[in-house]
């Protein structure tokens, strides 16, 4: 029984599709309990191979990793599936980074090979109510004499 409700987000750069699929539908029980955000083609695949419910961003390359790191940032997303390619160079690396990058930020577990995510979706902590960690950011307070941080 899946009381938790978590939010994941998933996505998966062309050549990693099949193993994100194939991931997804082993585990697609579990999946179907949560909350699924995807990138746009990501999206696509898993809702008509799986029949998933997924809530579909922009595709990676034209925003959708951005969105996905800004839900992030808002505290709207609990987990990260992200399986990117390590053998070939992507047009939105700087987004794929950026996205890395604010995951890492705001502590988010985050998986981007099936080992891991495998591991993290059978975690016992998973299926209970984890208070992770979330650090505190205010915006710097600005001195406006100075003209510099206070
Ligand atoms: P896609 O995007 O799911 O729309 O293919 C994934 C990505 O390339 O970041």
């Amino acid at each position: 029984m899946h009381a938790i409700r978590h939010s994941i987000a998933l996505v998966a750069h062309d050549n990693k599709k099949v193993d994100l699929v194939r991931w997804a539908e082993f585990n697609r029980g579990t999946l179907s309990h949560h909350r699924l955000w995807a990138t746009g083609t990501t999206g696509t695949i898993l809702a008509y191979e799986l029949g998933l419910e997924v809530h579909r961003l922009l595709s990676g390359p034209v925003g959708g990793d951005q969105q996905i790191g800004a839900k992030i940032a808002e505290g709207e997303i609990d987990m990260l599936i992200f399986f990117w390619d390590p053998l070939e160079a992507q047009p939105h690396d700087p987004d794929v980074k950026a996205l890395l990058r604010l995951g890492a930020l705001w502590n988010v577990p985050m998986a981007c090979n099936a080992a891991t995510a495998d591991m993290l979706i059978s975690s016992p902590v998973f299926r209970e109510d984890y208070a992770r960690n979330r650090p505190e950011f205010t915006p710097r307070a600005w001195d406006h004499t100075a003209g510099g941080p206070v």
